[in-house]
C-alpha cells in the first residue's frame, strides 16, 4: 500500500475515518470511528460482538463503501451528520486502511483518579480481551494497511496486552511509521524503545505531577520512580531528534493545580532529556464547569504559567484538547487539538 496511486480522486465532504479508518473498540465492536459528539451520533458500527475472529474484509469494505458512497452523492451519511471532522477533500475510491485505532482492552497497571474506564463495572463485564495479533498479521499479509497509516494504540494500558511486543514489532517491521501510543509509562517496552529509536512512534506519558507525593495521589500506585526512570530511558532511545517522547500534565483541580507542581514537572522533564510536553485539563472538571468556563480564570492562568516556564526551560508545550478549549474560551486564537495525531514533522 506504499505510494498508493492517487487516480480517481474526487472532491467532496468526507473524513479520514469514514474513508479509510477502522477501530477495534472496548465494547467488542468494530467501528469506523470513535467520534460521537455530533447530531448523527457518530461511531458507525461494522461488526457487533467481535472477539478476534478472522475478518471478512470484503464485507467490511462493502459496508464502508455504502457509507462512503452517500458522501459521493453530496449528501451526508446519517451517523456523520453535524460532525466537525467532515471536510472538503480529494478522496479516492480504493479499499485500504490508513487510520487504525486499537482500544479493545481496558485493563491498566495504573489507577488515575480521573479515569472512567477502569471504574466502569458495566464496561468491565462487557469488555473481553482478545488477541489482535492475527488480525494485524492478516491485514499486513493482504497489504490492506497503508504503511504511513496513523495507528493509535490505546487501552487501558497497551504495554500489558500479552501480545503487545509482538504486535508492535510486526507493525514496525511492516514499515509503519506513524504510531501514537498513550502509556502509563510503568512497564518499559523494548518494542517502544525500537520505535522511538527509528522515529516511527510518538509516545505520550501523562505523569501529571512534579513530585512523587502528588503523582501517588493522582495515580494511586507507587510507581513514580519507575515512570521517571522509563521516561529517561525512552528519552535516550529517541536520540537527538526529540520530537517523539512527550511528557503530559493533566491539571486535576484539588490535586495538582498549583504553580509549584507545574514548574517542577517542567524542570524534571528538561532534566530527563525530554523536549516535548503537553498540558490538558481533567475532563470531569470541564464537564462540571461547562457553563462557566469563561469565568474560570484560575485554570486558564495555570495553562499560561505552564507556557511561560516551558519557554524558560526551552521545551515545546502542546495544548491538548481541553487546554485548547480553555484558551479558546479565554479569547486566545488556538487550534483545538482533536486527539487525532498528525504526522510528526521533523
Ligand atoms: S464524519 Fe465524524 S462520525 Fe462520521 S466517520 Fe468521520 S469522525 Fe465518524
Ligand atoms: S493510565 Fe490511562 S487507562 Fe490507565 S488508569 Fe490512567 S487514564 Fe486510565
Amino acid at each position: 500500500m506504499e505510494n498508493l496511486e492517487t487516480e480517481n480522486k474526487h472532491i467532496f465532504q468526507s473524513c479520514d475515518w469514514l474513508e479509510h479508518g477502522i477501530i477495534f473498540d472496548h465494547c467488542n465492536l468494530v467501528r469506523v470511528c470513535c467520534s460521537q459528539c455530533n447530531e448523527g451520533g457518530g461511531r458507525p458500527i461494522l461488526i457487533h460482538n467481535y472477539h478476534g475472529e478472522p475478518m471478512d474484509w470484503d464485507n467490511v469494505f462493502k459496508m464502508k463503501k455504502e457509507m462512503r458512497d452517500v458522501q459521493r452523492t453530496g449528501e451526508t451519511y446519517a451517523k456523520c451528520k453535524g460532525c466537525i471532522l467532515l471536510h472538503d477533500g480529494e478522496w479516492d475510491d480504493e479499499n485500504y486502511i490508513n487510520r487504525l485505532l486499537l482500544t479493545h482492552w481496558i485493563d491498566c497497571n495504573c489507577r488515575c483518579v480521573y479515569c472512567p474506564a477502569i471504574r466502569d463495572e458495566e464496561l468491565k463485564k462487557i469488555n473481553k480481551h482478545y488477541d489482535i495479533l492475527p488480525v494485524l498479521q492478516d491485514m499486513c499479509n493482504k497489504n490492506l494497511l497503508d504503511k504511513h497509516a496513523f495507528i493509535s494504540i490505546a487501552g487501558g494500558e497497551s504495554t500489558i496486552y500479552p501480545e503487545f511486543e509482538d504486535m508492535l514489532h510486526l507493525l514496525l517491521d511492516y514499515g509503519c511509521d506513524n504510531l501514537l501510543i498513550n502509556s502509563s509509562g510503568i512497564k518499559y517496552s523494548k518494542a517502544i524503545e525500537k520505535g522511538l529509536a527509528e522515529h516511527k512512534i510518538q509516545l505520550v506519558i501523562s505523569i501529571d505531577a512534579g513530585t512523587r507525593e502528588t503523582y501517588e495521589k493522582i495515580k494511586l500506585v507507587p510507581t513514580y520512580d519507575k515512570v521517571t526512570e522509563n521516561l529517561r530511558n525512552y528519552a535516550i532511545a529517541q536520540g537527538d531528534k526529540k520530537f517523539y517522547l512527550c511528557s503530559k500534565f493533566i491539571i486535576v483541580p484539588d490535586y495538582n493545580d498549583n504553580e509549584k507542581e507545574i514548574e517542577l514537572w517542567l524542570e524534571n522533564s528538561e532534566a530527563l532529556g525530554i523536549q516535548e510536553v503537553a498540558i490538558d485539563v481533567d475532563w470531569r472538571w470541564i464537564q462540571k464547569n461547562l457553563n462557566n468556563l469563561q469565568n474560570e480564570r484560575r485554570i486558564y492562568e495555570l495553562i499560561v504559567f505552564a507556557k511561560k516556564i516551558a519557554d524558560r526551560e526551552k521545551l515545546n508545550l502542546r495544548y491538548d484538547e481541553r487546554a485548547s478549549i480553555m484558551r479558546k474560551i479565554h479569547h486566545v486564537k488556538t487550534a483545538v487539538f482533536g486527539g487525532t495525531m498528525r504526522k510528526i514533522k521533523e
